[in-house]
Parts: structure tokens; C-alpha cells; sequence
């Protein structure tokens, strides 16, 4: 399977070659034709599966066309000169457009996202797959930024608008954000955008954009309310379902260290993160307060590492991001929100230091590593409080993390090695039949370790 044979224009075809990308993805090689085709999409598939080129290039496709119709102006042509006046749309079709002063024509494609560290890296993919489209116009809108460079992009024209709900939203509000030329609408992540609470945000955006538009929604799972969102959003939508999050995680390695207490936890940290397999490495807190305390700590003894969290100003946070890109860090201490789309291939090890408040999240977590068909290995260190998680993770995952243990670091508690099962114990049932062999439908087996 090869990219030609999608439907692809040319220059996007030399950009993918450029990239280095021989053959598209699962899910790329199914979505890009059904999106190409113009229907509504829902499509679920895992991290790291090439979800972004999925809708980049359908939407770089739309872009191409445009240009096509009406070329942009070229460097010799009259039009190119500056001209302060507002251009004429001289064809009966409405006259000028309306809005507020310095609200320009909108774009054609808007991508919505949960996060701004996803925003940023879905303007880079756009950049990227579309370094030969020519003058092509790219803008994102995210919170936490001042208003003043998003504002000059609203004001000129704009092909691809990426944005997180929030703050376009704001921009909406003040007249500047039009997006009656929206003939694309991406959702990405849809699910952690309700879960952030985007819900009404993203229907207000989606009410504004055109009814005849394009709707195409990405999610790790479609039940609930990202069921009754694409309800609402999708007309009549194929469904793409790649992999799901109970499919096995081939290129990642997970594994469970059951601790006794937070001293246990931080030998356990220690022994693995001195280990010479660990190229970069993203450990994982539950709380704010703990990836701060923790980076401190790993700093003192001599890692470079640094935290990120949403608490953190947008330019702290950037610096830390490109600090992991370009190895002068190794390690990164992150909460859920903060490291939701990072990108970094060389990330080896990703270390649950506190567990995920949500099953879900700990698929996204894990997903940091084995990417780009690299293998990864995910750790989680697990209290005994912690059981009720891990279970909820196996349940979700419905596979089992396999129980791991470090010589002269072993638990205390032998039970906790293979975690506690309440309640389950093989043959312990009167009455029932003799030749069950236990463990419960729909998990793995114990492993067999010591
Ligand atoms: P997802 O959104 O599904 O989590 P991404 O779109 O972020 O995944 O892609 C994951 C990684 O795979 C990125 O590093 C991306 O550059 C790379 N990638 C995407 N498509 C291909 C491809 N066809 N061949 C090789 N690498 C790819
Ligand atoms: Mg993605």
C-alpha cells in the first residue's frame, strides 16, 4: 500500500516523501479516501496510530482545490500591490462581506482540539504535509496566549484554522472569528474536549460554521456523550473504527510495580531511571503540586528533567516542550492535560509515578512511548491503595498489566505482587464446576512469576 494511490494531489505526495513517510497508516489509508469522498467520518484509533495526516491531508486536499478555482494572486499581478481597500466580491453574491471591523473572510477548514500542545503540533503536521501548497495559510487560536498575534491572523485570509474551543469561543463573541466558510470541520480528541467540559463551546462553533459543511470526528470511543455530540454534528457519518483501546498496545511494553509506600515508589523511580535503556522518559503525577515536587527532587540529583502542567505560562511551557525535542531533556514530569499530545519520538519510557484520575487516561499516557514504530516501555508504580485504578485500567484495556518486580527492591506484601483480587479465588466457589481453571472472562492469565 502506498500514498499514490489515495487520491492525492502531487506536492502533498513529495511533502509525505520528504517526511520520510513510505506507506500510510491503518487508519490513514482508510480515512483519507472516505474523507476525500466528502461524507461525514467518525473514526476511533489509537494514539500514535497517524490520526493528524488523517484529516491534514483531506483538508490540504480542499485547499488545493480552492486554489485551483481562484489562484492567488502571482508576484507580477496587479492585485498583489498593497491596497487598503476592501476587496470587491463583484458576482451578485452578497457584496462585501459583513462582520466586525477586522473580522476577515475565515477559513476553510477549522480544527478543533482539546489542548494547546495539540493545537501547536497539528499547525506543525499542516506546515509540514503542506510546505508545497503555496501560500497556504495556517493560524491557531488557543488560550493562555496574549489576543494580539491571534488577532492579526483572523484579520487576513486563512485556509486552516486550528483552535481549541475555549478561546474561539471569545473570539466569536467578539465578532472577529467568522466562520460562515467553513466547508471542513475537524473534531480531534473529541472525547477530551467533553471531558474538559467543551461541550456546549463546541456546539455553539459547530452552529455557526455551515449546515452543508463537512464533519469529521475523532475519538477514542463513541459512547455517551461524544455519542449524542456526533448525533448532533454528523450527517449520516461512515464509521472507521481502527483499533480500539482493547486492542494490544504491540509497540509498548507495560508493566506494574506494586510499592509499599512513596519511599519505595522513589527507589523504584530511581533504579529505573539510571537504567541506560531509558533514552527520555515522561513520568506521570496525579497532581500539579506533585510534578513540581518531583522535578525538583530528580533535578537534585542530577537529571535534567523539568516539569509541565497547565499552571505553568504557554511560554514555559513551549521552552520545556522543545527542551524534550532537542534531548536536553531527558526527562519530562507531567500531569494528564499537559502532556496530552506530546510528540517525541524518542521517548522510551513513559513511568505512572501517580496513577490517571480516568482509565482513559492511562491509554493516552502510555501512548507517549512506542510511537512511530519505536518500542516503548510504560511502568506503572502502584500503591495499595491504588488497586481499585489498576483494575479499572485492565478492565478498560481488558488486558492485564503484567506484575514486574526489581531484585532487592521486591514488595513487602508478597499478595501485592500479582495485586489483590477480591473475592476471586479459583475453587473457592461450593458447588461450582470442578474443571474451571479461574481468573475472570475477558483477562489474561496470571502471569506466572514468583
Ligand atoms: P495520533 O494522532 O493517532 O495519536 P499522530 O498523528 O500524532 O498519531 O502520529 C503519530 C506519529 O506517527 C507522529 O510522529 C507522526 O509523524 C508519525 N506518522 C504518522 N503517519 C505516518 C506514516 N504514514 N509513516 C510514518 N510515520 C507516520
Ligand atoms: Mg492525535
Amino acid at each position: 500500500m502506498s500514498f499514490d494511490t489515495l487520491g492525492l494531489h502531487d506536492s502533498l505526495l513529495k511533502a509525505l516523501a520528504e517526511t520520510g513517510y513510505t506507506e500510510p497508516t491503518t487508519v490513514q489509508a482508510q480515512a483519507i479516501p472516505a474523507a476525500l469522498a466528502g461524507g461525514d467520518l467518525m473514526v476511533s484509533s489509537s494514539t500514535g496510530s497517524g490520526k493528524t495526516a488523517s484529516f491534514v491531508l483531506p483538508a490540504l486536499m480542499r485547499v488545493l482545490a480552492a486554489r485551483a478555482a481562484a489562484p492567488l494572486p502571482g508576484p507580477q499581478s496587479d492585485s498583489a500591490r498593497p491596497d487598503r481597500r476592501r476587496p470587491a466580491h463583484g458576482r451578485g453574491d452578497g457584496g462585501p462581506r459583513a462582520g466586525a471591523p477586522g473580522a476577515g473572510a475565515g477559513p476553510r477548514i477549522l480544527v478543533l482540539v482539546p489542548t494547546r500542545e495539540l493545537a501547536i503540533q497539528v499547525a506543525q503536521a499542516t506546515a509540514s504535509y503542506g510546505r508545497h501548497v503555496r501560500g497556504l495559510r495556517v493560524a491557531t487560536i488557543v488560550g493562555g496566549v496574549p489576543y494580539g498575534a491571534q488577532l492579526q491572523a483572523l484579520r487576513g485570509p486563512l485556509d486552516v484554522l486550528i483552535a481549541t474551543p475555549g478561546r474561539l469561543i471569545d473570539h466569536m463573541a467578539s465578532g472577529r472569528a467568522r466562520l460562515d466558510q467553513v466547508e471542513l470541520l475537524v473534531l480531534d480528541e473529541a472525547d477530551r474536549m467533553l471531558d474538559m467540559g467543551f461541550i456546549e463551546p463546541i456546539q455553539h462553533i459547530a452552529a455557526a460554521t455551515p449546515a452543508t459543511r463537512q464533519t469529521v470526528m475523532f475519538s477514542a470511543t463513541f459512547a455517551g456523550f461524544v455519542g449524542r455530540l456526533a448525533g448532533d454534528l454528523l450527517k449520516s457519518p461512515q464509521r472507521i473504527d481502527v483499533a480500539s483501546h482493547t486492542e494490544a498496545h504491540a509497540d509498548i511494553e507495560q508493566r506494574l510495580h506494586w510499592v509499599d509506600d512513596r519511599d519505595h515508589k522513589n527507589a523504584i523511580l530511581d533504579h529505573i531511571l539510571t537504567e541506560r535503556s531509558v533514552e527520555q522518559a515522561v513520568v506521570f503525577t496525579s497532581t500539579q503540586r506533585d510534578a513540581d515536587w518531583l522535578a525538583d527532587r530528580l533535578a537534585d540529583m542530577g537529571h535534567h528533567v523539568a516539569s509541565l502542567h497547565g499552571g505553568h505560562p504557554q511560554g514555559r511551557r513551549n521552552r520545556v516542550l522543545q527542551g524534550l525535542r532537542n534531548r536536553q531533556l531527558r526527562i519530562l514530569v507531567a500531569t494528564d492535560v499537559a502532556a496530552r499530545g506530546i510528540d517525541v519520538p524518542t521517548i522510551s519510557h513513559v513511568i505512572n509515578y501517580g496513577l490517571p484520575m480516568k482509565e482513559e487516561d492511562y491509554v493516552h499516557r502510555i501512548g507517549r512511548t512506542g510511537r512511530a514504530g519505536r518500542s516503548g516501555l510504560a511502568v506503572t508504580l502502584a500503591e495499595r491503595r491504588d488497586s481499585g485504578m489498576v483494575h479499572r485500567i485492565q478492565r478498560y484495556t481488558t488486558q492485564r498489566i503484567p506484575a514486574a518486580t526489581i531484585a532487592g527492591l521486591e514488595p513487602k506484601v508478597a499478595e501485592a505482587r500479582t495485586g489483590p483480587r477480591p473475592g476471586i479465588r479459583p475453587g473457592a466457589r461450593p458447588g461450582g464446576p470442578r474443571g474451571r481453571t479461574g481468573g475472570r472472562p475477558g483477562f489474561g492469565h496470571r502471569p506466572q512469576r514468583p
